[in-house]
């Protein structure tokens, strides 16, 4: 049974038996992961917040990851639902899409929780992408990737139509989740570390766990692909991948100067580049393309929050490290 809807052979209503079963651990690792935003209490990220604790930097590079996140797992929940979720149709992979589509209403909740809890204006947190340039651009990058499976007339019948479609997979589960989110996992991880917005920040570590199944998912679902379709991966295609992650590495980069323009938090904007740099390499190997960098982790606390060489065989290493339900024990 193929992956996606270039064989009207098989029934999508029948799950039994698997052909996928990784995808079936996916669904069971993220029921593993279950959690609510209103666990987290505020109190002490409100009082900080309505106080003196945090700089006048901290206070924007907290305003500019919610106005980041928030747009961003819009823009993912609605890929999975829209455009997705028509042409994936093993039943298992769908199984899979549902409850990542769930995770994004958690994490799209947070941003509701944060909102409220904070007193935010939510014109200005959901307008932030139209007034950060750098935050607009990354956006855009994403949704161009995908404009071509989004039309209405799209059909799977030629390469060139696969293709369509990884590009879509590339851009939303390797740039979006895999690259953008991960500088600012490491931006509010960094406040946190200093005992500054610990309620937000202990959100974005349970949003992180469920990211790293949404990019294991994501690659897992290209290699799949990729490996039914032998003729649609080619060298030329390839290279587009790497060109495609490189120019999200430098609109990242761009986005963390901006953000970051001082030193704070003991992290430089140099550091959260080389940390983008670190993360893009190991997506392009994840995808069996060329390491592009060979730039060292600058944060190695961040590995050890979500070890990203975990992400490719986190089965292996679940039991303990994934299995909490609603606690966060890593
Ligand atoms: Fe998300
Ligand atoms: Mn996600």
């Amino acid at each position: 049974m193929p992956l996606i809807n270039n064989d009207a052979e098989h029934d999508p209503n029948r799950i039994l038996p698997l052909d996928y079963d990784w995808a079936r651990d996916y669904y069971q690792a993220g029921v593993n992961n279950n959690w609510v935003p209103e666990e987290i209490p505020m109190q002490d990220d409100i009082s900080q917040w309505n106080g003196t604790a945090l700089s006048d930097a901290e206070r924007q590079l907290v305003e500019w990851n919610l106005g980041f996140f928030s747009t961003a797992e819009s823009l993912t929940a609605n890929n999975i639902v829209l455009a997705l979720y028509e042409y994936v149709t093993a039943p298992e992979c769908r199984q899979y899409l549902l409850r990542q589509a769930y995770e994004e209403a958690i994490h799209t909740d947070t941003f509701i929780y944060c909102c409220d809890s904070l007193g935010f204006d939510p014109d200005y947190l959901y307008g932030m992408y139209e007034r950060v340039p750098s935050i607009e651009e990354k956006d855009e990058f994403v949704v161009n990737l995908t404009r071509a499976i989004n039309r209405p007339d799209f059909t799977i019948d030629t390469e060139d139509d696969v293709r369509e479609f990884l590009r879509d997979l590339v851009g939303f589960y390797v740039i979006m989740e895999g690259v953008f989110f991960y500088a600012g996992f490491a931006m509010m991880l960094g406040l946190k570390r200093q005992n500054k917005m610990v309620g937000i920040g202990q959100q974005f570590e349970y949003i992180m766990r469920d990211e790293s199944l949404h990019v294991g998912f994501g690659v897992d679902l290209i290699n799949e692909i990729r490996a039914e379709n032998p003729g649609v991966w080619t060298d030329e295609f390839g290279d587009e991948v790497t060109d495609l992650i490189t120019e999200a590495v430098e609109l990242e980069k761009l986005y963390a100067y901006e953000a970051c323009p001082d030193e704070i938090l003991g992290m430089s904007a140099e550091q959260f580049a080389e940390y983008v740099e670190h993360v893009a390499d190991r997506r392009l190997g994840q995808l069996d393309l060329p390491e592009q960098y060979g730039t060292d982790n600058p944060f190695p606390w961040m590995s050890e929050q979500v070890d990203l060489n975990k992400e490719k065989n986190f089965f292996e290493t679940q039991v303990t490290e994934y299995q909490s339900g609603g606690s966060l024990d890593w």
